[in-house]
């Protein structure tokens, strides 16, 4: 395990008019797998295709279809599963959802509810550096999207597009592990990141190929220590749960409104009634969308046309085998390797591209100075250029490396390197040959530097005088040198180089 101690963040606490009062969240995550056949069928997945194009017949509904399960999405799962330490069963089945709806065609969603393919996992949750959350998996497991209902394109009639139906989703649930908006926010962050790192789903929430249900209660303080000893949910309060939301900035926002909701309910001395609720960003509100008395009852049963999910110890192996270094262990990895802030290294390693990047900055070089010339400079960079991706980046790790060491070597100063990263990030070409065809390297030749300097004191006779009195004027020497040299001279040496001809 990772040697990391970290100290949780303390609780949102959120003001009542009568007392203070503490959140308890769950989230239910869907998140679309990546894979490029449905879950049941070998129908594209391909986003944005014509509507209707990528539908096979077991997708529709078809009487007599059967389906056949997709080997490359039970493994995704696994490997989700193993990314979040958790436990993969062997034995998984799948049951059928039943309730009707235009863009289910066959009246049920297959889905996992008895024996899900994973079970109880864990997910640090990161704050800020040092302090962070675990939160605990409860279950992963494998079930069907649903298609798309459009009601926005003829005043009189919908129309249904089935290519997302039957495309496989994980359902990651958590525990009511999570104390606040902010915290529920860098949990689908963190898993969205962990993912992106495994391949096994894209984490594109604006797609809707990651969102999440969110289950929301209040409580006093105390009462959630209670629940964490005993795991008797009786201690915490009644939940609501607010549906389908794919933006972090909405989850917050709807937390924080349902929070006050309920709040305001019990000190009006009412009670909060277990319901599921839409967020309204506009009205900045949240509305019941069915209470649990109109819940459905789904009549779960095994799915009659599926064999129970049985997968081999030894193929567990093999994936886990296959597994990629995951963000918490490539950030540690960083932190001892280079020398970095863990501030800097988890920016490095938020996204596994920028992560390959660095390191082959870092290749055999000085790991913080190469650490810093990609975050400030390069991100910066990319970001003014229309917010550009790393793997689109003008300037290649190699050509980067080359800057650093002309650094490095003394051949050019920090200064000048900006000017040459500039040139490099808008033309190309090699960096050290650039140096040489501009003249660009830096003037270590104390000849020529006192030659510099010489001429300059002949010239300015008074400032001389004043300098000799105050030591601290020979500054404006030095920036006379460089100013001459176009900025060329080493510094270190014309600063030794004044010091010695003021005679200070
Ligand atoms: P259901 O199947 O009815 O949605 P689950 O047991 O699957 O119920 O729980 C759904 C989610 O609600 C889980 O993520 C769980 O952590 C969360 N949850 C359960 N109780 C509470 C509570 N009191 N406050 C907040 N979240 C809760
Ligand atoms: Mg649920």
């Amino acid at each position: 395990m990772l040697d990391l101690t970290y100290d949780a963040p303390k609780p949102k606490i959120i003001a009542g008019a009568k007392q203070d009062w503490e959140l308890v969240i769950g989230l239910e995550v869907h998140a679309q797998v990546a894979t490029n056949a449905k879950l049941f069928s070998g129908a594209s997945t391909l986003f944005g295709a014509e509507p209707n194009s990528n539908v096979a017949f077991v997708d529709a509904g078809m009487p007599g279809m059967l389906p056949v399960i997709n080997e490359e999405c039970v493994a995704q799962a696994v490997r989700t599963g193993l990314g979040l330490k958790a436990d993969i069963n062997l034995y998984s089945a799948f049951d059928r959802k039943n309730y009707f709806y235009p863009d289910l065609p066959p009246g049920y969603q297959i889905s996992q509810l008895y024996h899900p393919i994973v079970g109880e996992g864990e997910v640090l949750v990161d704050m800020a550096p040092g302090i962070a959350r675990v939160v605990r998996i409860e279950r992963i497991h494998l079930e069907q999207d649903a298609g798309k209902s459009i009601h926005d394109m003829d005043p009189t009639m919908s129309f249904v597009d089935l290519n997302r139906t039957g495309v496989a989703l994980m359902e990651i649930v958590s525990r009511p592990d999570i104390r606040g908006p902010e915290e529920a926010a860098a949990y689908v962050s963190k898993l969205r990141q962990i993912m992106r790192y495994l391949g096994t789903c894209d984490g594109n929430m604006q797609n809707g190929n990651l969102r999440a249900d969110v289950n929301v209660s209040i409580c006093q303080p105390g009462a959630y220590e209670r629940y964490q000893e005993t795991q008797d949910f009786s201690h915490l309060g009644t939940r609501c749960e607010i549906k389908n939301m794919n933006s972090l900035r909405f989850i917050q926002q709807a937390i924080d409104v349902e929070a006050k909701r309920q709040i305001a309910i019990v000190e009006g001395g009412g009670e909060v009634v277990q319901e599921t609720r839409l967020y309204d960003p506009d009205k900045g509100e949240t509305r019941s969308m069915r209470s649990k008395e109109e819940a459905h009852d789904y009549r779960y049963f095994p799915d009659p046309d599926l064999l129970p999910l049985e997968i081999e110890q030894s193929w567990v192996d093999d994936i886990a085998s296959g597994l990629p270094e995951l963000p918490d262990e490539k950030r540690l990895r960083f932190m001892e390797e280079f020398g970095l802030s863990e501030y800097d290294a988890s920016v490095l390693t938020a996204d596994v591209a920028n992560a390959a990047y660095f390191e082959e900055v870092a290749q055999a070089g000085d790991g913080k100075l190469a650490a810093n010339w990609v975050i400030n400079e390069l991100f910066g960079r990319l970001k003014k250029d229309d917010d550009k991706d790393i793997t689109d980046s003008p300037v290649s790790p190699g050509q980067l490396r080359d800057i650093i060491a002309l650094i490095t070597k003394g051949d050019i100063s920090g200064k000048i390197a900006k000017d040459l990263f500039e040139i490099v990030y808008t033309e190309g070409g090699n960096p050290a040959e650039i140096v040489d065809a501009r003249g660009m390297r830096q003037v270590t030749d104390t000849g020529a530097i006192e030659a510099a300097v010489d001429e300059i004191i002949a010239a300015n006779p008074a400032q001389v005088e004043k300098a000799k009195a105050n030591p601290k004027l020979a500054g404006w020497f030095v920036g006379q040198v460089m100013k001459a040299t176009g900025g060329k001279a080493n510094p270190k040496a014309v600063n030794e180089i004044v010091a010695k001809k003021l005679g200070s």
